[in-house]
């Protein structure tokens, strides 16, 4: 994507009553204006109200549905994205006894009601109420990472915002959200210990659930086609790392199951191909689980008599889940995944246009980019 930039400009918020009066009022923002545009604007620091917290960004993760959304302008603009957060709080709300400024924290952007149909089947990511953003830097909420201040609302700071150790840095909780998001991915997948399971795609996502199968007790193989991802992937873990067009991928597999096939195929790369492979790599009853297809309306092909003869499964699972929360922060938190080596690229706030090119344009040497406001 070719994300251009727009000069800065100073955003007049009509109502005066939205300007906090921190760092006298003002921050730095990185702005979406639209399709592949996004603009660094001075805006007013968020105001908090009771129940809530403002915090200081100190990193956010670029997310592959925050780039959708920008290149492809799947939402209304202005925006303020980056939901991949962690920083320092700077100011509590009245009525806020959980937390202290001066704590360092990392927030989720979504939170489930826990009480409707959805909720109540445990489909949080279709409950109503989780669709509300909780965290914002301004304007329609979109997570507010990329920005300098993000202010998190009342439900979030009772249930989903985080402590972070001091040991522990603000990048590697930056982490918190899509590990959660891998995890749920794999329950949602039933995974079983000792389960052979294929990951498409060794990118920072595909590395981070090829982590979280590894520690759930699975032997993982890694697919993707930089050298350099295979050669981390087997560094961290993956029992096989191959190159789909280099090598035998079917025949490593069936080495590994007797002949029969991989039990689960996770497709962590936006490409229809894999699916249509993944269809092919799991045995009789295995699972196929799409993590990348986001963008509303695509089709892609799929083998209907091996879902109907075969009996595989096509599955699909998307975003966090409340319930998996203190699971990922122990494993960040203990380093039971390793989350630091995944991150290739930081850059300051100014320059987030050039991140979001090298996030949706994955080099040789590239993997999770970090911007720092
Ligand atoms: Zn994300
Ligand atoms: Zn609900």
């Amino acid at each position: 994507m070719a994300v251009r930039m727009k000069e800065q400009q100073q955003t007049v918020f009509p109502n005066g009553s939205e300007r906090n009066s921190v760092n006298g009022g003002q921050m730095r923002a990185a702005v979406y204006r639209g399709e592949s545009l996004i603009s660094l604007e001075t805006v007013p620091v968020p105001k908090i109200s009771e129940g809530e917290i403002l915090v200081r960004v100190h990193a956010c993760g670029v997310c592959g549905t925050d780039l959708k959304k920008i290149e492809y302008g799947l939402v209304p603009p202005p925006r303020i994205f980056g939901h991949e957060f962690a920083g320092t709080i700077v100011e509590t709300g009245s009525g806020v006894t959980r937390f202290r400024v001066g704590e360092r924290v990392a927030a989720h952007h979504h939170i489930p009601c826990r009480k409707c149909f959805y909720c109540r089947k445990k489909l949080f990511s279709q409950c109503e109420f989780y669709r509300r953003t909780g965290t914002t830097a301004g304007f329609e909420p979109a997570g507010g990472g990329f920005a300098e201040y993000v202010r998190v609302m009342n439900w979030i700071v009772e249930e989903g915002t985080v402590l972070i150790p001091d040991d522990v840095s603000f990048e590697e909780a930056s982490f918190l959200e899509p590990l959660n998001t891998c995890l749920k991915a794999l329950e949602t997948a039933g995974l079983e210990s000792g389960e052979v399971v294929v990951v498409y795609g060794q990118g920072p996502v595909g590395l981070l659930m090829m982590q979280s199968a590894r520690c759930e007790g699975a032997r993982v193989v890694g697919l993707d086609f930089f050298e350099s991802r295979l050669a981390i992937s087997r560094e961290l873990g993956a029992e096989v790392a191959l190159h789909p067009e280099r090598d035998n991928v079917r025949d490593a597999v069936a080495r590994m199951t007797e002949g029969r096939g991989a039990d689960l195929a996770i497709v962590a790369a936006a490409s229809s191909r894999a699916i249509e492979d993944a269809q092919g790599i799991v045995r009789r009853g295995g699972r196929v689980l799409l993590f990348a297809q986001t963008v509303p309306g695509e089709m892609v092909p799929v083998n209907a008599s091996r879902i109907c003869v075969e009996e595989k499964k096509l599955i699909g699972s998307y975003s966090a889940s409340i319930e998996l929360q203190e699971k990922a922060a122990h494993m960040i938190f203990k380093r039971k995944i390793n989350v630091a080596r995944l991150i290739s690229h930081r850059f300051a706030l100014e320059l987030l246009p050039e991140g979001i090119h090298l996030a949706s344009h994955p080099s040789e040497q590239s993997l999770k980019v970090v911007i720092q406001p």
